[in-house]
């Protein structure tokens, strides 16, 4: 009797099933994530942390483990372009992940919570020296990593990297200074203008329970969120996390005298949400199966929440709803003029309440101090008043103390250097998308009526379904013919709010 041979498990299909596990222990450890956010009981978080922290373990210990370092050397991905795109994807994780030694990790772990809690303690008491040297043990450890990473030209290309992968600093500082050039005139011309627009109507009372049914209801029916996939919670700060393509969690916050935070919150991670949705599920439990780039996502949720929930063919589709979710609200209201209310520009001191001319000055602020940092040309004790002098340059602003100025966002103190610029290339990309796909005259005449099917059926073939197995440049080109610029977005900013403020 001949014996049959065993089928021999090929190199790449045991990849993926390590990647699989990989995986799951992720998304176990999202799920307590979004659970510690959302629900958990606050007593839980002392256990729940090391919890979260085995599977953290788990899953990086499976992902360097010896026998990945084999199989990645080893699989061969055949003539399958998607295999093709996930060795390369997973090889460059993988590099990224094993240059960094183990008491790297550590200490930059261990950095970060301290700087976290000494940043909360600094905001509260408006006290920047108490940060300070956190913030210099943050720059430091940026530095370090970059030096671990490796890099052609500029240490920030090594940051920039893990969060827009293949974006460079000179290309970024490019696409910024001719966005700044070209929308600081505009920017002068509405403030000069003023207008007569009643802002008031924003802090007319809109229970919560009325918010957020109105708020769901739209992003279901205009931009297909829909509850067989996913669901809406409420979180001190709101984002989106998901667990499959299929298993999505959106939070938002309220605040029933200021209704555009929880609406247009809503509609933001909505965008974020329908990407995650619309990646192929061919890329399931992969390191393929996520959004190409934070840019490409912002993208996304920019493009629902401002260029769609922020237009007015979105206001003349959608008042008389409003008006029966919020009676108050709309009284002696109409279409027009809450499109012209949620649409205020007004420099002001803090990023997330910004509009959408003066938004990118914060991120370019925070872009150009950023380098001055990491390069050393300036000195952490004197960023506070650096800051405040490009608050005044741009915007024409003070902030009155550190915690409404140089204190107000978590990034640096998580380490999150290299992040910020991501927002503004978002905020790019997602009017040259629209522009792109409203070549198609179909999906222009619906836009024009507030109807977005076609439209995210487009965004889905063009942008989703790759997920990670292209890059951002692959998928910006792939859809719009050109790279990432700034001209479609300072030309959108120019015809909107000439038109709402009545600039010749
Ligand atoms: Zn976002």
């Amino acid at each position: 009797m001949t014996s049959v041979p065993e089928p021999k498990v090929s190199d790449l299909a045991e990849l993926k099933r390590r990647l699989h596990q990989v995986s799951d222990l992720s998304a176990a450890a999202g799920l307590m994530s979004w659970d510690q956010e959302t629900q958990m009981p606050p007593d839980a978080a002392r256990v729940r942390g090391l919890q979260m922290a085995t599977l953290a373990g788990l899953s990086h210990e499976l992902f360097t483990a010896p026998r990945m370092n084999e199989l990645l050397a080893q699989a061969e991905p055949g003539s399958d372009e998607t295999d093709a795109a996930l060795l390369r994807v997973t090889r460059r994780d993988h590099a990224r992940a094993t240059r960094l030694p183990t008491e790297f990790v550590e200490e930059r772990a261990r950095a970060s919570s301290e700087a976290h809690h000494a940043w909360i303690d600094a905001r509260k008491d408006n006290d920047f020296a108490h940060f300070a040297p956190h913030l210099e043990k943050m720059m430091d450890l940026a530095r370090r990593y970059a030096d671990l990473q490796g890099f052609d030209d500029h240490p920030y290309d090594a940051l920039l990297d893990d969060y827009e992968p293949g974006m460079k600093v000179s290309q970024v500082r490019a696409i910024f200074a001719d966005l700044r050039d070209r929308t600081l005139p505009l920017l002068r011309r509405i403030v000069a203008a003023g207008d007569a627009t009643d802002y008031s109507v924003l802090s007319r009372p809109f229970p919560a329970a009325a918010q957020r049914q109105f708020g769901l209801k739209i992003a279901g029916e205009a931009f297909g969120l829909n509850p067989s996939f996913s669901r809406l919670d409420e979180s001190a700060h709101p984002f989106q996390t998901n667990f499959s393509r299929d298993d999505i969690r959106v939070t938002t916050r309220f605040d029933e005298r200021y209704f555009p935070m929880s609406l247009f919150g809503t509609w933001h991670e909505t965008g974020h949400a329908m990407y995650e949705h619309g990646i192929s599920a061919r890329l399931e439990r992969t390191p393929l199966s996520r959004g190409a780039s934070l840019g490409v996502h912002e993208s996304q949720s920019r493009m629902f929440e401002n260029l769609l929930g922020r237009s007015r063919p979105f206001w003349q589709r959608h008042f008389a709803e409003f008006a029966q979710a919020a009676p108050e609200v709309a009284r002696g209201q109409d279409a027009e003029s809450l499109y012209r209310a949620v649409n205020r520009v007004r420099p002001d001191l803090i990023r997330v309440e910004a509009d959408e001319v003066t938004y990118n000055f914060h991120i370019m602020l925070r872009f150009e101090l950023e380098l001055a940092l990491l390069e050393g040309t300036l000195a952490v004790r004197d960023l506070p008043e650096a800051w405040n002098a490009r608050m005044g340059e741009f915007l024409g602003v003070t902030p009155p103390d550190d915690t409404r100025g140089v204190l107000q966002d978590i990034h640096w103190s998580a380490g999150l250097i290299g992040y910020f610029p991501t927002y503004t290339l978002g905020n790019l990309l997602s009017v040259q998308l629209l522009e792109a796909a409203k070549g198609d005259a179909g999906i222009a005449e619906e836009v024009e009526r507030a109807e977005y099917s076609r439209l995210r059926g487009w965004l889905v073939q063009n942008v989703h379904r790759y997920g990670r197995s292209r890059t951002p440049h692959e998928i910006t080109v792939g859809a719009t013919g050109k790279p990432l610029g700034a001209d479609a977005y300072v030309k959108y900013l120019e015809d909107k709010y000439s038109d709402i403020y009545g600039l010749s």
